[in-house]
């Protein structure tokens, strides 16, 4: 069985919690004999020496010997995990986490297609000047439409707000 795309798997605990899992859970656990309490406990205990606070979000605690934040990379999916953990102005009520945890929610409209006009252009030839105006008119649209249509404006709005979150989270309290 596969665990589902955008979770926190055994390959982001250290390997001794990942055994004691395999041994509680696993098919092998009813037969051998499950981990009790006090490993659990011991196990548990030693991952707590071993959090590190992420650097993007405070609210983020995750096993130091992984190179980045599993969190991040799920709320970065739209998913938020933390919502009573965020920081929020008590004057306002705002609070950045669930606002950025929405935008990142929002699809890309992509890039547009084009509209081809070219096609219906090439019958038109026979009228020579004409048909090189229009055919030459068609192109600057087409290349507006690229431009205006491309999902670039999408995509930096959406690095604005990011850089804009960030330094919001890099506030003093
Ligand atoms: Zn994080």
């Amino acid at each position: 069985m596969l665990p589902p795309p955008v979770c926190i798997t055994l390959a982001h605990l250290p390997q001794e919690i990942g055994g004691l899992f395999t041994r509680a859970f696993g098919p092998d656990g009813a037969g051998s004999g499950r981990p009790d309490g006090r490993q659990w406990i011991a196990e548990l205990d030693a991952l707590a020496s071993r959090l590190m606070i992420c650097s993007g979000n405070k609210a983020h605690l995750f096993f130091n010997g992984l190179s980045s934040c599993p969190w991040c990379l799920i709320e970065s999916s739209g998913v938020l995990l933390f919502v009573d953990y965020t920081i929020v102005d008590t004057s306002t009520g705002f609070s950045i986490e669930p606002v950025w945890s929405r935008i990142l929610g929002v699809p890309s409209p992509g890039a547009g297609n084009a509209p081809s006009l070219l096609t219906y252009l090439s019958v038109a030839k026979e009228f020579g000047q004409a048909a090189r105006a229009a055919e030459a008119r068609v192109r600057g649209l087409q290349h507006a439409w690229l431009c205006e249509a491309s999902g670039e404006e999408f995509n930096a709005k959406r690095d604005e707000l990011r850089a804009l979150t960030e330094e919001y989270r890099k506030l003093p309290e």
